[in-house]
């Protein structure tokens, strides 16, 4: 699922993924779907359907003149910048100058800024308990800097269903043990609340507690796959009521893309019980993380530069609204990202009722032939391309 041109990437990164075909073979049920899935798009220019074979797709509503700005997406939910942009891009805006590093650099969370607005947005948008996180994870990432966060995974298998819940149930004791020596150490600091002296009694920190935290932060670490976390668990710290948008995306319950990958998910994990701010402890879950993981796999959008035609990749994000619209290899909606907003315009007429798609494959992968095209949807987003354009003989 890895972008052909970022080997190093190490979470779900495809481009602009989402995970259903063009329903363009299909019939379209009538009326809208039923009740409309959280976070997804409502405009009088289109409505979203099920489809018999294409799950959810976009129709219009009405003729779209070529140019009609249909959508703009501003839920950024979870995002990667990768750890080797982040001098160059800026960690609120994603703008990019050739290379250049930008003015601002905050040492302290790891990112770098266009301007003191976009530091301080980001730090609103990050809130005072989200930029400790990004503190505590850049100091475990520094003092282990000499680290790599690469890993050569080509032609390795995707780890099963079994594998995963094998992986995760492995490390529940030893992620107890954290938890445990976290809160209690918290309960003791702040000993005046009565809670407290009721945790101390119950558990007695031993050396096994203590073990399990130093062993934990030995382990090798990733600080890209961190940050994907991270990134997830302040997000839905800040917005539970957003929650549901995540959840409503079409799920990968095999996201994870080799066995290195699985355990660079497993290693951080601990790594983060281990030094993240305890309000965010409670985020903080095998199933959470999973479950960010399993909805980002084909639902992500891929951060590009906007100068060179996207060939520098700079990272990836959710946008759920985003994800609703479905590939096709002809498409007829242009997508563009201004900032951290996804915007969507008719790339040509559309007549009422006529499907809005996009199209997931990078410049260089559309011009390919119908067999190519076909290989990489199939390869890194799970589907059997059904387009007009693949299906013309
Ligand atoms: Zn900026
Ligand atoms: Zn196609």
């Amino acid at each position: 699922m890895y972008p052909s041109d970022d080997p190093t990437s190490t979470t779900a990164s495809s481009a602009r993924s989402i995970s259903r075909p063009s329903s363009a073979s299909s019939t379209p049920s009538r009326g809208p779907a039923k009740s409309l899935p959280a976070g997804a798009p409502s405009t009088q220019d289109f409505e979203v359907r099920d489809t018999p074979t294409a799950g959810r797709a976009v129709f219009a509503s009405r003729f779209l003149p070529e140019g009609t700005l249909l959508w703009r997406s501003d839920d950024l939910t979870l995002y990667v910048l990768l750890r080797e942009y982040r001098r160059e891009v800026c960690g609120q805006c994603f703008s990019y100058d050739y290379g250049r590093d930008l003015p601002i650099r905050d040492q302290g969370v790891g990112f770098a800024f266009c301007s003191t607005q976009c530091q301080d947005v980001w730090g609103i948008w990050n809130g005072s308990v989200g930029v400790d996180a990004w503190r505590a994870v850049e100091a475990l990432v520094k003092k282990r800097s000499k680290e790599g966060d690469k890993m050569a995974e080509e032609g390795l298998q995707r780890p099963t269903s079994k594998a995963i819940t094998k992986a995760w149930e492995e490390v529940e004791i030893q992620a107890s043990l954290i938890r445990t020596l976290r809160e209690v150490e918290q309960s003791t600091a702040s000993s005046s609340s009565p809670h407290a002296t009721e945790v101390i009694e119950s558990v007695r920190i031993t050396k096994q507690h203590r073990k399990a935290l130093s062993k934990a932060l030995q382990r090798k670490i990733s600080p890209d796959v961190m940050a994907f976390i991270v990134s997830g668990i302040i997000w839905y710290h800040n917005n539970p009521q957003d929650w549901p948008k995540v959840l409503a995306l079409a799920d990968d319950q095999t996201p994870y893309h080799s066995a290195d990958d699985l355990a660079a998910f497993v290693r951080s994990y601990l790594h983060l019980l281990a030094i993240l701010p305890l309000p965010l402890l409670s985020y903080l879950s095998p199933e959470i993380v999973f479950l960010l993981s399993s909805r980002d796999s084909h639902n992500s959008f891929g951060i590009r530069s906007l100068e060179d035609d996207g060939s520098e990749f700079f990272g990836y994000g959710c946008w759920p609204a985003a994800s609703y619209f479905n590939h096709s290899c002809g498409p007829n909606i242009e997508q563009k990202r201004v900032g951290r907003v996804w915007e969507f315009r008719a790339g040509r007429d559309i007549g009422e009722g006529g499907e809005l798609n996009i199209t997931y494959l990078s410049g260089e992968e559309w011009k390919t032939s119908r067999e190519k095209r076909k290989g990489v949807l199939k390869k890194n987003w799970g589907f059997d391309c059904a387009c007009p354009r693949c299906e013309a003989i």
